[in-house]
């Protein structure tokens, strides 16, 4: 486990290689989910967030690593806390449903936070078992009554999990990878655990989603890699896995679902083959220039951003944010937006209500004060929930608001 608080990431994640460029620096910034009260929020230490491109295997990851338990040991985050996640979730679950055909199988879900994914898999039909470091969210978990184990998924872990449960039909792993310090390890620790005609089934941000949207803000501390399908195919034979489908589903701003077992066959070969294809064809990802390209395009979105908000500040608007997610945090921190400027930030997560956001003095407030506090515009950060927030919030509109949604073109509605 990584000593220090935070070290320089020299070798490829995947394919272990000395070559890696720099594409796209975001400066310092401080851990994406560490809310806290004023005092100590503008005093928080700030760490280096910059993406560096393999020239070998075409893996975009973050120069630095910071020691997980700065960052995961009491999370703010509840997997069930929007709608959106809860539908996402209830889908992907019913999907893997539709896949299993044993009475009785046996589930294993990694990173389970609240326990939410889980949940759906019947209690009568599957033993179920999560794990996960954050030791606020074994509580909430063991209340849907699902054995939930509190720490981080390596190799070693797997060995205590296979002596006391045996192996797995099915292992998942949400939106984790991106997050696992040690990948190897965590790859090895999954061949351990799955049964021979198991599944394994993980959940990425997807690569050409944050590029296709703009969505820089997903780049934070937590989030170690950017994957795309053709680097994380040949990565998964170190561990004698095969990509045998793979999925794009909308959830988290873009997601990757790969589907990997340990036998070859693959109805989907040719499908799998086109995405390959048009990664390097078509979206061009194995190119260390995209990302350069990508870097000037956020910088073009900063200024007309900043542009636009000091020009309501000069007419003496009052303006508010919406969501107080991680990438708020890269968002504010990245753009430089004077925190004068932004009165505070709504969000409907209790757990951050009275903190601040990462970094500067903006305080994160209760939603339901939005129309007594006089706001003329809301930026709206959670830019992936707008619909919803607009729909929530059309009092606001109604009662001459403005809502400002800052991607991809930043524009008022
Ligand atoms: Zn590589």
């Amino acid at each position: 486990m990584q000593k220090k608080d935070c070290v320089s990431i020299k070798f490829c994640r995947l394919c272990n290689s000395k070559y890696l460029i720099k594409v796209f620096d975001l400066g310092h910034t401080p851990l994406a989910n560490s809310y806290s009260k004023i005092k100590i929020s503008k005093k928080l230490r700030k760490y280096p967030l910059k993406l560096n491109y393999c020239n070998n295997c075409g893996h975009l990851q973050l120069s630095h690593s910071i020691k997980p338990s700065k960052m995961f040991s009491n999370y703010l985050y509840k997997s069930n806390t929007s709608q959106k996640n809860f539908l996402h979730f209830k889908n992907y679950a019913n999907e893997i449903k539709k896949k299993i055909k044993n009475n009785n199988a046996k589930i294993l879900d990694i990173a389970s936070n609240d326990g939410t994914f889980l949940n759906f898999f019947e209690k009568k039909k599957f033993f179920r078992l999560g794990i996960d470091p954050a030791k606020n969210l074994k509580k909430l978990s063991s209340k849907k009554g699902i054995t939930q184990i509190d720490d981080f998924f390596t190799k070693k872990i797997s060995e205590n999990i296979k002596k006391n449960y045996g192996k797995f039909d099915i292992i998942t792993a949400n939106h984790v990878c991106a997050h696992v310090e040690d990948l190897n390890d965590f790859f090895c620790g999954v061949q351990n655990l799955l049964k021979n005609d198991g599944l394994f089934i993980f959940e990425i941000s997807y690569r050409a989603s944050v590029l296709k949207k703009n969505t820089f803000d997903t780049i934070y501390h937590e989030h170690l890699d950017y994957h795309a399908l053709y680097p994380i195919t040949k990565f998964v034979k170190k561990f004698n896995l095969n990509v045998i489908n793979f999925k794009t589903p909308d959830a988290q701003g873009g997601s990757l679902r790969v589907y990997t077992s340990k036998n070859k066959n693959s109805k989907n070969y040719i499908r799998l083959k086109k995405q390959i294809l048009k990664e390097k064809k078509q979206l061009d990802l194995f190119k260390a220039n995209t990302y350069k390209r990508f870097e000037k395009k956020i910088i073009n979105c900063k200024h007309k951003l900043n542009f636009l908000i000091q020009n309501c500040v000069k007419n003496n608007m009052k303006i508010a944010g919406y969501g107080a997610a991680a990438k708020t945090t890269t968002f504010l921190n990245y753009f430089k937006i004077p925190e004068k400027n932004i009165k505070f930030i709504f969000d409907d997560n209790k757990l951050k209500q009275g903190l601040c956001i990462p970094g500067t003095k903006i305080k994160i407030v209760n939603p339901s004060n939005l129309n007594k506090a006089k706001i003329d515009i809301l930026i709206i950060f959670a830019w992936n929930y707008a619909e919803t927030i607009i729909n929530k919030n059309k009092k606001f509109k109604k009662k001459g608001g403005k809502f400002l949604i800052p991607f991809p073109n930043p524009r008022l509605i």
